[in-house]
């Protein structure tokens, strides 16, 4: 279902125009307006969800698929030298608009993107700690 005054459910059902690179009835893939690099592209679903919680199984193993095609595509027909993946839940993680996309970014040999997180630090014990937080 759409979602009103949402953006990226308008541009997703063709209601907003946009630099469309693939299309089906599930989902719209489109240019980003401020790419980082040559070809930065969104998947978003044409059905309303506000981040990754929010997807169906079956729309999340789509998308996953979608974006493995369409790297190969750009990768051959923009000769990139590698591709970032990146996908935003909460504003806490970066995310600006509240419809699940998928960034795909494709890299260019010094391009100047710093994409990334700073390293930190840690113990076997604190390591065990989160594992069993997450797995317990
Ligand atoms: P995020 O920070 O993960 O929520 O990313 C939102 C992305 O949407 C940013 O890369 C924006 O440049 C992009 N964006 C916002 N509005 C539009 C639009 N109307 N058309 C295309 N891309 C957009
Ligand atoms: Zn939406």
């Amino acid at each position: 279902m759409k979602k009103n005054d949402c953006i990226f459910c308008k541009i997703a059902n063709g209601e907003i125009p946009s630099k469309t690179l693939y299309e089906d009835e599930e989902f719209r893939m489109i240019l980003d307006l401020n790419p980082a690099t040559k070809g930065h592209a969104l998947i978003l679903p044409k059905d309303h969800a506000d981040d990754l919680y929010g997807l169906s199984d079956g729309q999340a193993s789509k998308i996953m698929l979608l974006a493995k095609k369409m790297a190969v595509k750009m990768t051959e027909k923009l000769q990139c030298d590698g591709l970032n993946l990146i996908q935003n839940n909460g504003e806490a993680a970066g995310q600006t608009v509240r419809h699940f996309h998928l960034h795909l970014i494709p890299r260019y040999t010094d391009d100047g993107q710093q994409l990334g997180w700073k390293p930190g630090e840690t113990t076997q014990e604190e390591l065990e700690e989160v594992r069993k937080q997450i797995t317990g």
